[in-house]
């Protein structure tokens, strides 16, 4: 054997209770399972750490900082083993025409060349090794935007044959199902048809519909029922990412959410969803404008933000959200260099009410649109109510970073470093919401299930040694919204494909994660 770890207190992810056994790996999996002693290469004596399947990341957007920083440092010290990525409608290919045009600047931010296809990515991705196991879903906003681009115009039959002609490409390559972001352009753009019509698509394999609702809010309910009629209407797996009320008018609708979700699947429609354990939330600050002013390319948008009457039109919109609003706004990150000094500060803080409109169109127009922002929108109680059920997985919402190097940049959400060891310390150790067993079974088996992650989510042998040892009397989050790059505690071994990234606590250098494709 190459690894053997005795005495380990074993959650096993399928929901079980917790028992006591030693495991034997050898290569990339688990060999053994048991009471007897065998001898190895590598012993460790588990005593009080807690062996549980490697986490798996349900909602990621590492597609781009994986190759700028395949250590993904931020995820792996989280005990994340297994990453999904391509969410919201965006993923890292295919990447034609306007989609290409429109990714760039992150591109260059991050220092990486240009791609089109799905081929030409895997071959970037396989170049820098990994830390961590990439799975990835195929975005709306990919295939729409190198299809018709980021026009709000609906989809004539030629285009929807092109758009699932380019689909049924991507699916080739093992590619878990298809996501769409109807809050982004150009998502925003397609009518339920088109949705239905593309995630017929993934009806031979049963791939799965990952939405970002066109509303998380004001039309939230609206929104789930036209995700609930894509399971309908075409019978595959549905997911509904990042699953919140957001925006505190908003509250009073999460017992709706759930009649909604639940008598759906009483009717047989596969329904899950994901969640981050924080009250806020991470996006663009455009996404706040009103939709006609997102509507076309930058340029155009940039010019409608400099015009007068548009910015008298945004004015009248903050002043019914009041100061309320602007006090939940945090700016997180910026693309113009001298507007760094925002970063980390509320809106409500650094302008008035009375000239917020011009403060916020001009700081998006020096920045060319790229403001990323945090919005404190949620309630902890419907925070809880979510995390407690059953169908709701975790995703951090974050792309992987680093404490060094080109990701350490910016004041991002500290779900990106925080998410897993917050979700089992605060929700699980001490308020108790759910057991650790089933805690444990919604972060590992659950997604592993759903999202077809063969061989593993689950500690069983013949399963892949993706494994983490956590001290149940240590872990915890360090990451805040001041320091979003705080290193978790309590993560002492992290197992990838059969070798340790974390030991005793310290992430190394090696990194054997595998591209799921
Ligand atoms: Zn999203």
């Amino acid at each position: 054997m190459d690894i053997f770890i005795k005495n380990a207190t074993i959650v096993n992810g399928i929901g079980k209770s917790i028992f006591k056994a030693n495991i034997g790996i050898k290569e990339d999996k688990i060999v053994y399972i048991g009471k007897e002693n065998f001898s190895s290469k590598i012993t460790i004596n588990a005593n009080e750490l807690i062996l549980t399947p490697g986490f798996i990341d349900t909602h990621s957007h590492s597609d781009f900082t994986i190759i700028a920083d395949p250590q993904a440092e931020g995820k792996i010290t989280q005990g994340i083993t297994t990453e999904i990525n391509g969410n919201c409608g965006l993923s890292a290919f295919p990447m034609f025409e306007e989609t290409l045009e429109r990714r760039l600047p992150e591109l260059k931010a991050l220092g990486l060349p240009k791609w089109n296809s799905i081929d030409e990515y895997i071959s970037l991705l396989k170049n820098v090794n990994p830390s961590i196991n990439f799975a990835t879903l195929c975005g709306h906003g990919n295939i729409r935007g190198s299809v018709i681009g980021y026009k709000n115009v609906i989809a004539d039959k030629a285009k929807l044959s092109k758009m699932r002609n380019l689909l049924k490409k991507q699916l080739f390559y093992k590619v878990k199902g298809l996501s769409t972001g109807l809050i982004y352009t150009p998502g925003i753009f397609a009518n339920t048809e088109e949705l239905i019509e593309l995630a017929k698509v993934l009806l031979p394999k049963r791939g799965v519909y990952a939405t970002h609702l066109r509303s998380e809010g004001e039309r939230l309910i609206s929104a789930l029922e036209e995700a609930i009629l894509v399971g309908i209407k075409t019978k595959i797996p549905i997911h509904i990412s990042h699953l919140k009320t957001s925006g505190r008018e908003n509250w009073w609708k999460i017992d709706t959410v759930f009649y909604l979700i639940e008598s759906a699947q009483r009717e047989g429609i596969k329904i899950t969803a994901d969640s981050y354990p924080y009250i806020a939330s991470a996006t663009d600050l455009d996404v706040f404008l009103p939709q006609w002013i997102i509507e076309g390319s930058r340029e155009e948008i940039v010019s409608k933000l400099k015009k007068e009457s548009v910015r008298k039109e945004i004015a009248k919109y903050i002043k019914t959200r009041g100061k309320k609003f602007l006090d939940s706004l945090l700016i997180s990150e910026v693309a113009f260099e001298k507007d760094r000094h925002f970063e980390g500060k509320k809106l409500g803080d650094i302008t008035k009410l009375e000239n917020a409109h011009n403060f916020i169109c001009d700081l998006l127009i020096r920045s060319d649109l790229y403001v990323a922002v945090i919005y404190f929108g949620m309630n902890e109680e419907n925070l809880i109510k979510i995390l407690s059920k059953p169908y709701v997985m975790i995703g951090t919402d974050s792309s992987s970073r680093s404490t060094k190097g080109i990701t350490a940049r910016g004041k991002p959400h500290p779900r990106g470093f925080g998410s897993f060891p917050r979700f089992i310390r605060k929700y699980v150790l001490e308020k108790g919401i759910l057991s650790l067993e089933e805690a444990i079974r919604k972060i590992t088996y659950l997604p592993a299930k759903i999202f077809k992650i063969h061989k593993r989510g689950v500690i069983k042998e013949g399963y892949y040694a993706d494994i983490v040892l956590f001290d149940p009397s240590e872990i915890e989050d360090t990451a805040t919204f001041e320091n979003p790059f705080g290193i978790s505690r309590g993560i002492k071994y992290v197992i990838i494909n059969g070798k340790f990234s974390v030991e005793n606590g310290l992430i190394n250098d090696i990194r054997n994660g595998r591209i799921l494709l």
